[in-house]
């Protein structure tokens, strides 16, 4: 199923677990012309991937490279299995035959991506042209786990994809896993994590025993980001953000056709920026942050009140299915506390615009569904809250995805990665 939508229109259905737009190949199409930071054999390989296929003429004209060196750097890419000539091209009438086109070898060197949740973890299963082999998903208990018992749940998971494609683990390349979270891109560590017991796990390092292969580990935000930038409406974007809701309130941006990590590595934490001096409390124990106003426990908080009843954290989400019924059956106390955390989403997006100028904000997460949080009203709020004289405001787009798409998203820092590792200087 294919759901991407620009613009402010909104679509919501559980099963949009397909982050496939029109455009043919994967990954960010600009940066595959603009990037110079790999080999050239490296280069002409993520170009043919970007564009889905090329002629030889298209590689050489895209890279601005002679003819000759192109020549010769697909002939090292077929013969090593990496690209190969497509076939049967429809003849142009009159014309003749038409140059032949290279794609990326289907089916050869595959990778997983995982999102690991409190209730069900996904996966999905690409080959290194990007397309989508197999895909599972696998309920799990909600509890923090000690990282032995998720490590043991992800080998089980990685089994029933591998079953479900009929491969072994010899075909994969590289892991990559999506988790919420403080995670440390580069070092593989989990600072903390609400679902892994302890801190300071080394999960990429763990991971990577159990399953023998590579494994490469973001935050939620970022593995969502990634998606869109090598499936999605991020792929021809320089510049945008993506702002998740869902338990917490997350951001991904991409700056120059790349995820911007900050110089740690430790994702951005839109969540815990300030928008109150003294403020409702928040999970992270200080006052005033964005998600104290946003996040789910908030809203449950407020429904609590509203609805006069008290309910255990782990049915949060029921609670506020519940009060977003009142709301539409014309309660106004529920009403006003969707509008209100409509408001604090309206105050966090203009920072983000004033600090970051993206052209482009995509709003995701399974909170989402509740039309408050991007109604009219909220972008009027929004756009009020932005200086922008002289300069065309920015975009807003609304997706709802599916696990699965975060799972792609996972299996784009593997694909990156296995890319590097394979082609790179
Ligand atoms: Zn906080």
């Amino acid at each position: 199923m294919q759901h991407y939508l620009r613009g402010v229109k909104f679509m919501y259905d559980a099963d949009a677990n397909a982050a496939r737009t029109v455009l043919p190949g994967c990954g960010p199409l600009q940066l595959a012309q603009a990037d110079r930071s790999g080999g050239l054999r490296q280069q002409v390989f993520v170009h043919v991937r970007a564009m889905g296929q090329a002629s030889r003429a298209d590689i050489a004209r895209g890279l601005g490279i002679s003819a000759g060196s192109v020549t010769a750097l697909t002939a090292d890419l077929i013969q090593t299995g990496f690209l190969q000539e497509i076939e049967d091209q429809p003849r142009d009438a009159g014309r003749g035959r038409p140059p032949v086109a290279l794609r990326v070898v289907p089916g050869a060197r595959a990778v997983i991506g995982i999102k690991i949740a409190d209730t069900r973890h996904s996966a999905v299963l690409l080959d290194f042209s990007g397309t989508l082999l197999a895909d599972v998903s696998m309920p799990t208990q909600q509890a923090r786990k000690p990282a032995a018992s998720l490590v043991a749940e992800l080998a089980t998971l990685v089994d029933r994809l591998l079953a479900a494609a009929g491969r072994d683990m010899c075909d994969v390349v590289g892991v990559g896993l999506g988790i919420s979270g403080i995670v440390a891109h580069e070092t593989g560590q989990v600072p903390w994590s609400p679902l892994i017991a302890g801190r300071d796990t080394a999960l990429a390092e763990l991971a990577a025993a159990r399953l023998g292969v590579p494994v490469r580990i973001d935050n939620d935000a970022n593995v969502l980001t990634l998606a869109e930038l090598w499936f999605g409406t991020g792929r021809d974007r320089p510049d945008f953000a993506v702002v998740t809701v869902e338990h917490g309130v997350g951001m991904g941006l991409v700056l120059n056709n790349r995820l911007f990590r900050g110089s740690r590595g430790l994702g951005l934490e839109l969540g815990h920026t300030k928008v109150a001096l003294d403020g409702a409390l928040c999970r992270c124990g200080q006052r005033g942050c964005l998600e104290a106003y946003l996040a789910d426990y908030a809203l449950a908080r407020e429904a609590a009140t509203a609805l006069d009843c008290t309910v255990p954290a782990t049915e949060n989400a029921a609670l506020i299915d519940a009060l977003y019924a009142e709301a539409k059956a014309g309660n106004t106390a529920a009403a006003t506390i969707f509008r209100r955390a409509g408001r604090y989403l309206a105050l966090g997006l203009a920072n983000v615009v004033q600090l970051f100028d993206p052209a482009l904000i995509i709003l995701a997460g399974e909170r989402m569904r509740y039309d408050y949080l991007y109604s009219d009203t909220m972008l009027r709020e929004m756009h009020a809250l932005t200086l922008t004289e002289g300069r065309t405001s920015c975009e807003i787009a609304t997706h709802v995805w599916g696990d699965l798409v975060w799972a792609q998203g996972a299996a784009a820092l593997a694909l990156a990665d296995a890319t590097d590792a394979a082609l790179g200087a």
